[in-house]
């Protein structure tokens, strides 16, 4: 989210400064303004040179304005007379007011510079807000290199997730597995929690997951996977019969029953009723289930 600000903020900056420029024809140079020394040249420069065209920018705006100010206060200031010619000269607070001439009383109205409303409050305004912008830029831009700003809940969880794929998909079994959704949410300091949903063997169960991450790299933890015993029934009842597909003696048998339950942490139990014709014999087996795959091991053999 702030990487994108980092780009963001030049890009719109920049398209900001051309306008402005083009406006205001205000030349990159001290040459005269136009198509090569004007609003063109200040764009490409501010947008690849940012963090110095873009203050460089405020600054020459900012003296250009002054300056333009002064010289129309100047000419707006001096002037002669309509009525006899005399020679008049007000102050700056004088102009736009009705003034009487000197010499014979006409009332006159005074000038007042267009540039005296983009000045003032405008002016100010946008100096600020745009140094105000490139201090931001930095102080993000350093804090974000040096890993002190903690990263963004959803860009952690897009990271953890494509690791968490990574891993689990670097085993044939786990292939199997899809990764739904990985959801983090920031605890306090450097701890996240959430958790992972999964598709596996057409059974979709959460897994809960911590992280903690300094910025720069994170370590993540995945706790008991919230599988209900009928889930877990249902996908031990599809293991057993695939791998009986594979098998020319067993290739018949169907599954009457199967009844898991939980020993401890992730250690299950349980007894299928294998039917083969008209016969029926017990299958006891212990399983391991890590979140997504089984380990069996046959209490007693099939008869
Ligand atoms: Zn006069």
């Amino acid at each position: 989210m702030l990487t994108i600000l980092l780009w963001i903020v030049p890009v719109l900056t920049s398209l900001w400064v051309a306008v402005d420029s083009r406006i205001l024809k205000l030349p990159v140079t001290k040459k005269p303004y136009g198509l090569n020394n004007g609003c063109v040249a200040w764009f490409l420069s501010c947008l690849f040179l940012w963090i110095f065209t873009f203050p460089l920018y405020l600054w020459r705006r900012h003296e250009f304005l002054k300056l333009q100010y002064e010289q129309e206060v100047r000419i707006a200031s001096e002037f002669a007379c309509p009525s006899c010619s005399a020679e008049m000269a007000v102050r700056t607070e004088q102009l736009g007011a009705v003034v009487a001439c000197h010499a014979c009383g006409q009332k006159i109205q005074v000038t007042n510079p267009q540039c005296r409303k983009v000045l003032g409050m405008g002016e100010a305004l946008v100096t600020t807000l745009g140094l105000g912008s490139c201090a931001a830029f930095i102080v993000v831009g350093v804090l974000l290199f040096t890993g002190d700003i903690k990263v963004d809940s959803a860009d952690l969880s897009a990271q953890v997730k494509a690791e968490f794929e990574t891993r689990l998909h670097s085993t044939p079994e786990g292939r199997e597995v899809e990764v739904n959704s990985l959801i983090l949410t920031h605890v306090s300091g450097n701890d996240y929690k959430g958790a992972v949903e999964v598709t596996a063997e057409g059974e979709n169960y959460q897994i809960p997951i911590t992280t903690t991450c300094d910025g720069k790299s994170f370590f993540y933890e995945t706790g008991k996977p919230a599988v209900t015993t009928e889930q877990l029934s249902r996908m031990i009842s599809k293991l057993l019969l695939s791998r009986f597909a594979k098998n020319s003696a067993m290739k018949e048998v169907t599954i009457a029953s199967l009844n898991v339950v939980h020993v401890e942490g992730n250690k299950y139990r349980g007894i299928a009723d294998l039917r083969q014709g008209n016969e029926t014999s017990p299958l006891k087996f212990n399983a391991t289930f890590d979140g997504f795959m089984f380990l069996f091991e046959l209490v007693e053999p099939v008869e």
